[in-house]
């Protein structure tokens, strides 16, 4: 018997074959969950549903989660194919490529915080509401991806880290709204990794060389440790577990200073 047997997992997020939500659908797969993607837009569709197919998956439906018509569709989507489901995977986030780098008060505008916000934490509540009814009495596990940004400042992160910082608390208040009906709700806080969305950010190659030298394994992480991860989180062996964030970041977070 495998980690997923008989569980539906929705993932929101692939973009590429280096998403972290590639690393996790490919976890979920492996340890029998059935999956459904969303894909952000029709230049994404192809992409997305040549992914799914390896995964023996045909549903794939679009949603770009600034559109609230488009988070509901989902749900009514997959309604044609599941009477429930059990997973949601969230992974997803965007802010101006000028507001991730250099100085952060200088490269701030309302409209990018609110767009920062808006996709990358908003729509965490957004598709937690529009799944609520669907995921009904499956002890379902829902988990988003942040980044360490959010509790501390670091360069060129910027208006992200406070997109993040609202994100975890979302994971908090999700998780204390949702607990009673079963549903668990976590957070995985990954090291840095190179996908689309990382290339938005300033001087990223220096961020994995950081983590190279001073994390306590001398290595970054890959989206397969980030999906094994999440696999568990989301897996029964994990139902004690509610409003955390557990950290993927080859032990980065802990370390205060190094070199001696
Ligand atoms: P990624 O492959 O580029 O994934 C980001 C996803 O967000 C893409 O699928 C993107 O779709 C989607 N997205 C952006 N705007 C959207 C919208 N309006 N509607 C729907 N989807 C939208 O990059 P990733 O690194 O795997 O990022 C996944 C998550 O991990 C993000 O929350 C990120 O902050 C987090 N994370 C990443 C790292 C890292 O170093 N890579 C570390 C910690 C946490 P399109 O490409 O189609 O726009």
């Amino acid at each position: 018997m495998s980690l997923l047997d008989g569980k539906r997992a929705l993932i929101v997020g692939v973009a590429s074959k280096r998403s972290i939500a590639w690393g996790i659908a490919q976890a979920m797969r492996r340890e029998g969950a059935e999956l459904a993607f969303t894909y952000q837009n029709e230049r994404m569709k192809p992409r997305v549903e040549k992914l799914a197919g390896q995964c023996d998956c045909d549903i794939v439906v679009p949603c770009d989660v600034q559109d609230d018509e488009q988070i509901e569709a989902v749900f009514e989507h997959l309604d044609n194919y599941w009477d429930h489901f059990d997973i949601l995977i969230h992974s997803v986030a965007f802010a101006h490529k000028e507001e991730l780098e250099g100085d952060f008060l200088d490269n701030m505008t309302r409209e990018g915080f609110l767009m920062a916000h808006d996709i990358s934490s908003y729509s965490f509540a957004a598709l937690a509401k529009a799944g609520r009814q669907m995921m009904h009495g499956r002890n379902g596990a829902i988990l988003t991806l942040t980044y360490m940004g959010s509790i501390r400042a670091m360069p060129n992160y910027n208006v992200m880290g406070l997109a993040k910082a609202s994100l975890e608390a979302n994971v908090r208040y999700l998780a204390y709204t949702l607990g009673p009906e079963g549903i668990r709700v976590n957070g995985i806080s990954a090291g840095p990794i190179r996908t689309l969305a990382a290339a938005g950010i300033g001087n990223f190659r220096k961020m994995l060389d950081h983590v190279e030298e001073n994390a306590p394994l001398r290595k970054n992480v890959s989206i397969e440790e980030v999906g094994n991860v999440g696999a568990f989180l989301c897996s029964d062996m994990a139902a004690g577990v509610t409003g955390e964030i557990t950290y993927v970041d080859a032990g980065f977070n802990i370390v205060g200073m190094t070199g001696y």
